[in-house]
C-alpha cells in the first residue's frame, strides 16, 4: 500500500479547536471513551461469532492498556472487530461535523459530562499525534496504520498488526504529562471502567503467596496481569441467580469499611426505558451528609458520574449502590436533564420500586421490618415530605412508634386508641413526645388515663404531622405538654370550681407574686384531681409556629412562651388557703417549683435553692 493522504473533513472551524475548548474541564475522559470503543469492537466481533459470520476464534478477549514513558505513548489494544481500510475512511477522517456543529449551537456554555459522538476524537485533548493500528477480522484484510498529527491532514499507510484487532496510540502532549503516570492512568481505569463485561488489563502487579506449612512455609512473589475489572457488574445478572452473601460482597467492594446494607432492591426494566441497577439501603450513621451522593450511574456499565441528583429524587439520594441506563442522556446540561421525560419516568419508577420493596419487606417480614424501622423511618417520612406519589404508598406501611417501643401503623393505631382519644369535634388526638426523658411524668399521667403516646423526635417530624394532620380526615396531633390533660382530648365542657371567686381571685395573687417576671402566663382552671395542681404547658400551634420559624431562621430569637396552669380543683390548692403568713407563700413556690422540675426547667441557683428549702421543709439542716 502507497502512502496516502487524506483529510479530516470538517468545515469551518478545525475540530480540534472545538474539543480542546469544549472538553478542556474534562480532559480524562479520553480514555474512557477509548477503553469503550474497545470494549465494542470485541462485542461486535463475538456478536459476529455468534452469527457464524466469523471464522476465527476469540479465545480471550481483552482491551490492553499500555504506558510507555520513554517514547511518551498511551496505547489502547483491543483484540475485536478492526477497521479495513475504507472503514478506517468512512469512521476516522469523516468526523461528525454536524455533530459537533449541533453540539456547539446548542450546548456552549453548559457543564458537558462527556460523550457527544465525538468519542475517538477527544484523544487529541491530551494528544499531539494519534496512530491507529488496526487490522479487520475480514478474511484477507491488510493490516493500516491510520495517523494524524493534530491537524485536518492524515496519513493512511500499511499497518503492522498481524492479528485482527486495533491499538491506539497517543503520543501524550507536553501539557498533558500527567496521563504518563501510572497512578494516574490505573486511577482512571479503577474510576471508569471497574466493571466493563471485558477483561481490561495494565501492566502486572505483584502477588505474594505461601508454600508449605510452620518452619518451611515460604513466600513466593508472583508476577500476575493486572486486571481492572475483576468484579462482576451484578446489577446486569439476573437477581434469581444472586445470594444475599453476592449482594452483600458487592456493597462492601463499593464501599470498604461501611456497615453491612440493611436490605437492597435489584433494579431492572427494559420498557418504556432501560434501566439496571441496586440500590441497597445503608445503616445511617448520624453523619448523614457523608452518606449522600454515593449512588453511582453508569451507562452500558462505564461509569459516568456519582451526582445523581436529578434522576434519583432527593430523598433517596440517601442510598448506596449502582444505576445503569444508557436511556439517560449523558451529554446534555441539568436543566435539560430535569426536563427530560425519560429522566423523569426513571425518576417515577425508582421511586416506585422502593415503596415496592418497604411494603413487601412490611407485608412479608413485619418483625424485621420493626427492628429496622428506626434506620429507614428518615427516608421514608422525607419521601412522605417531598413526593406525593410515595406518599400514597408509604402512608400503609409507615409506623408509629410509642413510648413502649411498639409500632403501629396510623391504621392500625387508630384503630386501637381512637375510641379512647377521640375529642369532642370527633377528632383523634395523637398525643406525642419529643423527649421522652422530659416527658416521663406527663405520659405516666396519660397513661393513667388509658392514653397511649408515640415518639416523634426527629426535626422533620413537624413536618410529617402537618402532612398527615391536612391529607388524613380526622386526627390532629398534640404534644404531650401542650395541654393539660383534661385539654388534650377535651371531652366535655369545662368544670365547676370548688373554690369560691374570691378564694380563685387569693389564688392567682398569690402564685402571680411567686411567679414573678418569669416568662409565663398564669392561668387558674378547675380540673379533674389526677391532674398535678401546677402545671405548665406550651400550645401546639404556637409552639410549631415558632419551630417553623426558627428552621427557616436559625439565628432568631427563640422565645419560650409558656402558661402555668393552676388547678383549682386540686386538694394541694384548698390546703394551700388554710396556710398562714410566710407558709403561704413559701408553700406555693414549693408547688411552682415541682411544676418546674417536672418540665426540666428548674436548673442552677433555682434548683439548689429548691433542694435546700425541701430538706429544711422536712425539718432537716440545710
Ligand atoms: P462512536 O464510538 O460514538 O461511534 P467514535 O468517534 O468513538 O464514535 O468512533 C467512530 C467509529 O470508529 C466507531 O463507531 C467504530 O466504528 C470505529 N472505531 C473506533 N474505535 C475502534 C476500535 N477500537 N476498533 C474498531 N473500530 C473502532
Amino acid at each position: 500500500m502507497s502512502k496516502k493522504k487524506g483529510n479530516i473533513e470538517v468545515q469551518s472551524e478545525n475540530i480540534f479547536d472545538i474539543i480542546k475548548r469544549f472538553l478542556y474541564s474534562d480532559q480524562e475522559i479520553f480514555l474512557r471513551e477509548l477503553v469503550s470503543n474497545a470494549v465494542d469492537a470485541i462485542h461486535k466481533l463475538q456478536t459476529l461469532s455468534r452469527k457464524g459470520e466469523f471464522d476465527g476464534k476469540l479465545e480471550n478477549p481483552l482491551v490492553e492498556i499500555k504506558l510507555d514513558t520513554d517514547k511518551k505513548t498511551l496505547t489502547i489494544s483491543d483484540n475485536g472487530i478492526g477497521m479495513t481500510e475504507d472503514e478506517v475512511r468512512k469512521y476516522l477522517n469523516q468526523i461528525a461535523v454536524s455533530g459537533a456543529k449541533e453540539f456547539m449551537t446548542k450546548y456552549e456554555g453548559s457543564n458537558i459530562i462527556g460523550n457527544f459522538g465525538l468519542g475517538f476524537y477527544s484523544s487529541f485533548m491530551v494528544a499531539d499525534k494519534v496512530e491507529v493500528n488496526t487490522k479487520s477480522y475480514k478474511k484477507d484484510a491488510e493490516p493500516v496504520l491510520w495517523s494524524c498529527e493534530g491537524s485536518p491532514e492524515t496519513v493512511i499507510t500499511k499497518g503492522t498488526r498481524k492479528e485482527h484487532g486495533t491499538d491506539i496510540t497517543l503520543f501524550i502532549s507536553e501539557d498533558s504529562k500527567e496521563f504518563l503516570q501510572k497512578d494516574r492512568i490505573e486511577g482512571l481505569l479503577n474510576k471508569y471502567d471497574k466493571f466493563l463485561p471485558v477483561k481490561i488489563k495494565f501492566g502486572t502487579k505483584t502477588i505474594t503467596e505461601y508454600e508449605g506449612e510452620g518452619d518451611d512455609k515460604k513466600e513466593i512473589k508472583k508476577e500476575v496481569d493486572n486486571i481492572i475489572n475483576e468484579m462482576d457488574a451484578i446489577w446486569m445478572k439476573n437477581p434469581n441467580d444472586l445470594k444475599d452473601e453476592d449482594y452483600i460482597a458487592f456493597y462492601n467492594y463499593l464501599y470498604p469499611m461501611s456497615q453491612p446494607p440493611m436490605f437492597w432492591i435489584h433494579l431492572n426494566i427494559d420498557y418504556p426505558f432501560n434501566l439496571r441497577g441496586v440500590l441497597y439501603f445503608p445503616k445511617l450513621t448520624n453523619n448523614i451528609e457523608l452518606e449522600r451522593n454515593k449512588i453511582q450511574l453508569y451507562s452500558n456499565q462505564v461509569y459516568v458520574t456519582d451526582e445523581v441528583k436529578d434522576i434519583v429524587p432527593e430523598f433517596l439520594t440517601l442510598l448506596h449502590g449502582v444505576i445503569d441506563s444508557p436511556d439517560i442522556p449523558l451529554n446534555v446540561s441539568r436543566s435539560y436533564l430535569q426536563s427530560d421525560s425519560n429522566v423523569r419516568k426513571i425518576t417515577g419508577y425508582i421511586t416506585k420500586k422502593v415503596a415496592e420493596k418497604l411494603n413487601d419487606l412490611f407485608v412479608d417480614e413485619r418483625a424485621s421490618f420493626e427492628e429496622k424501622w428506626d434506620d429507614i423511618s428518615l427516608f421514608v417520612k422525607y419521601g412522605m415530605i417531598t413526593d406525593e406519589k410515595f406518599y400514597k404508598k408509604a402512608v400503609k406501611f409507615f409506623l408509629l412508634k410509642n413510648t413502649d417501643g411498639k409500632y403501629f401503623t396510623l391504621e392500625e393505631y387508630q384503630e386501637k386508641f381512637k375510641a379512647n382519644q377521640t375529642n369532642k369535634d370527633d377528632k383523634m388526638v395523637i398525643l406525642y413526645t419529643n423527649h421522652v426523658d422530659a416527658h416521663t411524668h406527663k405520659v405516666s399521667l396519660a397513661k393513667e388515663r388509658g392514653y397511649d403516646v408515640v415518639v416523634f423526635d426527629h426535626p422533620i417530624d413537624n413536618h410529617l404531622m402537618q402532612q398527615l394532620e391536612t391529607k388524613e380526615s380526622g386526627i390532629q396531633f398534640a404534644r404531650i405538654d401542650s395541654d393539660t390533660l383534661d385539654n388534650l382530648i377535651e371531652k366535655e365542657e369545662n368544670k365547676e370550681s370548688v373554690l369560691s371567686e374570691k378564694e380563685q381571685e387569693k389564688v392567682k395573687e398569690l402564685f402571680q407574686e411567686v411567679i414573678g417576671e418569669s416568662q409565663g402566663t398564669l392561668m387558674l382552671k378547675p380540673m379533674a384531681t389526677d391532674e398535678p395542681p401546677v402545671t405548665i404547658v406550651r400550645p401546639e400551634s404556637l409552639r410549631r409556629m415558632q419551630e417553623m420559624q426558627m428552621m427557616q431562621s436559625p439565628g432568631g430569637m427563640n422565645f419560650d412562651f409558656y402558661n402555668i396552669v393552676v388547678n383549682s380543683n386540686h386538694p394541694l390548692i384548698a390546703k394551700l388557703l388554710k396556710k398562714r403568713g410566710d407558709n403561704k407563700k413559701a408553700f406555693a413556690k414549693y408547688l411552682y417549683d415541682l411544676a418546674l422540675l417536672s418540665h426540666g426547667m428548674l436548673k442552677g441557683d433555682a434548683m439548689t435553692e429548691f433542694i435546700n428549702n425541701s430538706i429544711e421543709f422536712l425539718g432537716g439542716e440545710k
